[in-house]
């Protein structure tokens, strides 16, 4: 399943450049072709301000604005791969949308996908970027996305970009039978990025990596 993307008009940085991002995904164990060529189409320097632009297919995170940084690819690729490893997924909730890079990857993979943000200038340019690219799959919410998105679970798979030290039972909750949560848990340079699987009241952990996301801020909504 892949949501095509409209690219006309969208100024396209160096293919050599782009190419070295996925030797590099590769080397570092990402193997899902259908991730890496999501990957390899993604305009990752649409996401960024202009004056970064050039250092868009680096693998690295970098600033956008509010305190907040654009995920690297590596990191990308990585919760990707995880939650559509187990085949199609139909339904996917993503907190902490930010400028949008990782809802464009997996909206492209899915058939639906709820996106929450708490910071609304973050939310209105991701909103922009995925037009842009023409995505109609996602729906977006101003809010704090801590306690999931009820009314549009179950969800075959939850993915969150900002950590917790632990994980919302809400989310959990929200997971349906074979669902996926992909989550960074922890505090700073401990955090471990989980990999959760639902079969019936039984949740199964894995341990995908050591990783430093920014901290999932509950309850604070920032307009
Ligand atoms: N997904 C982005 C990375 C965003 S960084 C990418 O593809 O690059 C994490 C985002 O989570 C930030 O924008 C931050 O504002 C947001 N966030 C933090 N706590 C949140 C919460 N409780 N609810 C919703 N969003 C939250």
């Amino acid at each position: 399943m892949r949501n095509k993307l409209n690219l006309n008009g969208i100024g396209m940085t160096s293919q050599r450049t782009r190419e070295r991002l996925l030797g590099r995904l590769m080397d570092q164990g990402i193997n899902s072709m259908e991730v890496l060529d999501v990957i390899r189409s993604t305009p990752r320097h649409i996401f960024l301000d202009e004056a970064l632009a050039h250092r868009a297919y680096e693998d690295v995170a970098l600033p956008i604005g509010f305190n907040q940084t654009i995920s690297q690819p590596y990191i990308v690729a990585r919760m990707t791969e995880a939650i559509i490893s187990s085949g199609s997924v139909d339904k996917v909730l993503e907190i902490g949308t930010g400028c949008g890079y990782q809802t464009a990857v997996i909206a492209q993979l899915a058939i639906s996908v709820f996106t929450i943000e708490r910071i609304k200038p973050l939310l209105n340019r991701a909103k922009h970027n995925l037009r842009l690219l023409g995505l109609r799959n996602i729906e977006f919410k101003h809010d704090d996305g801590s306690a999931g998105w009820e009314e549009k679970g179950p969800f075959d798979a939850i993915l969150t970009t900002a950590a917790p030290q632990q994980i919302p039972k809400e989310l959990l909750q929200q997971l349906a039978e074979g669902g996926r949560l992909v989550i960074p848990v922890g505090i700073d340079e401990r955090q471990e990025l989980q990999l959760i699987t639902r079969q019936g009241d039984d949740f199964s952990t894995e341990i995908l990596d050591a990783v430093r996301f920014v901290p999932l801020l509950v309850g604070q909504v920032q307009h």
